[in-house]
């Protein structure tokens, strides 16, 4: 038993080169991470969270083809949930 597919609202992001639609990646240069630790009475370390800013560019490749779609990035984070 599958589902019917749900027709997203503007189409699936699909490379014009080799026609994937379901792998892609993403490149960012320039990462800071920054993690905040609390160090317990023991010594040890709880990690309490972590933040990553991509000050630098960032851009999208098909995973099959290493087409550049960087020009579907904007599209890309906003369907990342
Ligand atoms: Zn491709």
């Amino acid at each position: 038993m599958t589902r019917p597919q749900q027709t997203p609202l503007w189409g699936l992001i699909t490379c014009p080169d080799c026609g994937n639609n379901e792998k892609f990646f993403e490149v960012a240069d320039n990462i800071v991470s920054t993690t905040l630790f609390t160090q317990n009475s023991d010594g040890s370390f709880i990690q309490e969270e972590s933040a990553k800013q991509t000050p630098g560019s960032v851009r999208l490749f098909c995973a099959v083809c290493d087409a550049d779609l960087t020009a579907f990035h904007t599209r890309f984070s906003e369907m990342i949930f």
